[in-house]
């Protein structure tokens, strides 16, 4: 086996196993779900703050930096 092969094999199965870790930690979050499901998660489009507000509201102002942002979907 030469060296690159070997680093190459290497890499898929680093990238396998983060994946399965990623479906593994997504299954838990939905079967558990969030604390709070009332509430939008927002995410700053400009300073990437993340926060949650009332389900009720179409956009949410950044409390770092005041930018109005819209609710990321899950
Ligand atoms: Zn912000």
């Amino acid at each position: 086996m030469s060296i690159p092969l070997m680093l190459t094999a290497y890499l898929a199965l680093t990238l396998g196993a983060l994946s399965a870790i990623g479906i593994y930690s997504e299954m838990r979050r939905r079967r558990f779900g969030p604390a709070h499901p009332e509430d939008r998660v927002f995410r700053c489009t400009k300073c990437g703050y993340v926060y949650t507000d009332d389900a009720d509201v179409d956009r949410s102002r950044c409390s770092q930096c005041g930018k109005l942002n819209e609710p990321i979907e899950f």
